[in-house]
């Protein structure tokens, strides 16, 4: 029977984990500040910047909340990011995507001090990922991997394959993947032979954007499938890109949507931001 990787469980342990971390940092005087700010009333937006306030809050780090009009210049963001960068008293940035269209978001990312750049977007910490240096990792991705370890599943020698190659999930997934040893092919719209490529992995994580797209076909008998996906099905019931029903009698092990892949990119968004106390090198 296949195991099903619970997320909420996992993301509970670590947001557990770095609650006593800031206790010690207090009680030796040291306060962790995160500044979300969010420009414009997109109401998924407002969602994700609550949920992130609640687990800042539940850990014990301060939030400083920046709800900008939806009109706000480029310029006046890229001040207020300046303004963040220079206080000594904020530890990380965090810029809600998307940005409305007149903003440039490359822009805006590189902006952030890479000291700060708690989502691991900044080029430099890119960078630093691929060649194997210290820096923010992009939140998503490396929840899939704490998934995988906590769940007990090796990664070393293991044939994975990454569906998706977007700059916060499919490329850094894949990085991260490589990092531990793993052997990597990373899939996207143009790849042929889907089937056959996704067919080989003993690790399949699945970033595609698209509803209950992969199903059985597309897996080998008895490996460890990870949805990343997040959409609301006919029903308007959460799903992935994985179609659980039907992968389920062939895996050994998978995540369902919700409570998967979900939980764990705010768990180590708040890992970042206390990673963020000390200097990154
Ligand atoms: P994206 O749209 O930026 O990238 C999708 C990638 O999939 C592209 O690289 C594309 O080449 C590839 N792709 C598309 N169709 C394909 C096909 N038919 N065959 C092979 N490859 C194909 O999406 P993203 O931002 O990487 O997000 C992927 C999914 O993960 C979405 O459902 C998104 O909602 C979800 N997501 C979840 C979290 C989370 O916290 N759980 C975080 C980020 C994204």
């Amino acid at each position: 029977m296949a195991f099903i990787i619970d997320g909420k469980k996992i993301s509970q342990e670590i947001k557990d984990e770095l609650k006593e971390k800031v206790n010690e940092y207090k009680a030796k005087g040291i306060q962790i500040t995160l500044a979300v700010i969010q420009v414009g009333g997109d109401p998924a937006s407002g969602v994700y910047v609550g949920n992130k306030k609640k687990a800042c809050e539940y850990i014990g780090i301060r939030s400083l909340a920046y709800e900008l009009p939806e009109e706000t210049t480029e310029d006046e963001l890229l001040s207020l990011i300046e303004e963040l960068n220079d206080r000594e008293d904020v530890n990380g940035i965090l810029v809600q995507l998307p940005l409305p269209e007149h903003i440039k978001e490359e822009l805006i990312i590189q902006a952030i001090s890479p000291a700060k750049d708690v989502d691991g977007f900044h080029p430099q910490n890119v960078g630093a990922l691929s060649i194997g240096q210290k820096g923010f990792v992009s939140c998503t991705p490396s929840g899939v991997i704490q998934l995988l370890k906590r769940s007990g599943i090796e990664i070393e020698g293991k044939e994975c394959v990454v569906i998706g190659r977007s700059n916060i999930v499919g490329k850094p997934m894949a990085l991260l993947l490589l990092r531990e040893n793993g052997t990597v092919t990373v899939c996207h719209s143009r790849t042929k032979n889907l089937k056959e490529v996704a067919g080989r992995a003993d690790i399949l994580v699945v970033a595609l954007g698209r509803p209950k797209f992969i199903n059985q076909d597309y897996i080998k008998e008895g490996a460890v499938v990870i949805d990343v996906g997040i959409h609301r099905d006919e029903n308007n019931k959460l799903c992935g890109d994985v179609d659980f029903q039907d992968a389920v009698p062939k895996v050994s092990a998978i995540t369902p949507v919700p409570g998967g892949v979900g939980p764990m990119t705010i768990a180590m968004l708040m890992h970042n931001c206390v990673e963020s106390v000390r200097p990154v090198d």
